[in-house]
């Protein structure tokens, strides 16, 4: 059954705000935003129909954070659903179940499928089930550190130790011996709990040299589901992603193909339906292992769109609406009608300093000019010349994604257009970006994820 939606309420701010908004105008949907004081002049919330102050009282994360204060604005204003965007409340299965208790449709998976993937153990464990390969370890959380040591002494050091509920590259730790691992222990147990509320953690092997590919994956509300194959997202910084293409230039066709079967494995064990990513590390020799699902649009969706020719923000609402893949509204007829074409690369300029440890910096944008062009798209958020970049909330300036027919042109492009940018009054990490792009590891798509902390020349 279609239930077509006039009005839908973006819970959420900054670049994916805007990209949500604009995938509404183009279903012909009126959107809605919401921001809090900090982000009176921010620039999103002109890109809305309309747009409402929340949380006056609140501080600034916690506005964006406020269930039923956003749910009333929704009933009041007459909305239909809720976008979560990423990061907020975009991976609570509580926020989830309260929009459609209130008769507003969540834009995402069903909050079951949210919670059983909120839980990284549930999940490895998930991915057993159905054949797909995981990282040796204990999947279960432990409580004892004698049998974390039992394990790192059979499996060998390095070992990590991760929150069960962690998120957003936090709540892990490595550990390279015995000493460590008791020291650190309850540390991790401390942090998880402080951070996400649950003190679960649990142990695995810590692979060296991986790099991180991820799937996506799109299902509707009737069991159809699709992968639009991978991102290499292993050019990281303490485990956040900064630099992301696709297709994966150094994984062989088999591998690919299997690493996409296995993730829609997945996808259909929890009966996905919206947009979702299926994150895997693979080693040096091939082997592949699932790390855990995302129930949400990544940063990264726009490399996928621009070799698939596929709006995933788009699809998310006609899917929530009740469309079919196969809908002509949609237009994925089948899994192979989509052949991706071309090469596409997203670099994230951010406000960081490289040179003071990717220091957030501050203040006041006196110049603030982007480079466009042929095979150029730019996700912006915030920035114009005379805007104020606040510290309240992170640090993404503009996605820089460039398009081309080989890996090479379409790096070369991200260089120019990353050239001609040019943001004066707060610092960037453009300069950094480019040292990445003209690696030579980077070139032939060699990096794994700890390439940039074992590359000093990048920040000269
Ligand atoms: P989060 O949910 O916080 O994003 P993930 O489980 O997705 O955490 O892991 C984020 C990153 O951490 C991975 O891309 C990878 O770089 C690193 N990582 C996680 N687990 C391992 C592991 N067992 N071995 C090596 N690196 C890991």
């Amino acid at each position: 059954m279609i239930k077509k939606f006039n009005k839908v309420l973006v819970a959420n701010r900054g670049e994916i705000a805007i990209r949500i908004f604009r995938a509404c105008a183009e279903l012909g949907i009126r959107s809605v935003g919401i921001y809090s004081k900090e982000d009176k002049y921010s620039l999103f919330r002109t890109k809305a129909d309309e747009s409402y102050l929340i949380g006056e009282k609140k501080k600034p994360i916690e506005v964006y954070l406020s269930m039923d204060e956003i749910i009333d604005l929704a009933i009041k204003k007459g909305v239909d659903a809720i976008h979560p965007g990423y990061g907020f409340l975009s991976e609570n299965p509580e926020f989830a179940r309260k929009c459609r208790k209130a008769g507003i449709e969540f834009i995402g998976p069903t909050s079951e499928t949210i919670e059983s993937l909120g839980d990284k153990i549930k999940s490895k464990i998930l991915a057993k089930s159905v054949g797909v390969p995981t990282i040796p370890g204990i999947d279960k959380p432990i409580t004892d550190v004698d049998e974390a040591i039992a394990f790192a002494n059979e499996f060998g050091y390095p070992v990590i130790l991760k929150a069960a509920a962690g998120g957003g590259g936090r709540g892990m730790r490595v550990v390279y011996n015995d000493e460590d691992l008791i020291l650190q222990f309850n540390n991790a147990k401390n942090e998880a709990k402080k951070a996400f509320g649950i003190d679960d953690i649990f142990i695995e092997k810590y692979l060296e040299e991986p790099k991180h590919i991820e799937v996506q994956i799109l299902g509707d509300k009737y069991g159809n589901i699709v992968h639009l194959y991978e991102r290499d997202c292993s050019i990281q910084r303490r485990h956040q992603k900064l630099i992301e293409f696709t297709p994966a230039i150094a994984i062989s066709e088999k591998l690919r193909q299997k690493i996409c079967s296995d993730a829609l494995k997945i996808g259909r064990a929890v009966n996905y339906i919206s947009a979702g990513t299926v994150e895997f590390l693979v080693d040096k020799h091939g082997n592949y292992y699932f790390i855990e699902m995302n129930p949400r649009i990544q940063v990264e969706h726009t490399v996928t769109e621009m070799v698939t020719g596929i709006d995933i923000v788009q699809s998310q609402i006609l899917i929530a609406q009740g469309y079919p893949l196969n809908s002509d509204k949609i237009g994925i007829y089948s899994q192979d009608m989509i052949k991706p074409r071309g090469y596409s690369i997203q670099c994230r300029i951010t406000t960081e300093d490289p040179s003071n440890n990717f220091a957030p910096d501050t203040g006041k944008l006196d110049v603030y000019r982007t480079g466009s062009g042929f095979g150029i798209r730019l996700d912006g958020g915030n920035g114009y010349t005379g805007s104020i970049i606040s510290p309240y909330y992170d640090s993404l300036l503009v996605k820089v994604i460039s398009w081309s027919r080989t890996f090479e042109d379409a790096v070369r492009k991200a260089i120019r257009s990353i050239k001609e940018t040019n943001v004066k009054g707060v610092k960037t990490n453009e300069a950094f970006l480019i040292n990445v792009l003209n690696h030579e590891k980077f070139l032939k798509g060699q990096c794994d994820t700890h390439f940039i902390d074992d590359t000093p020349e990048l920040f000269d």
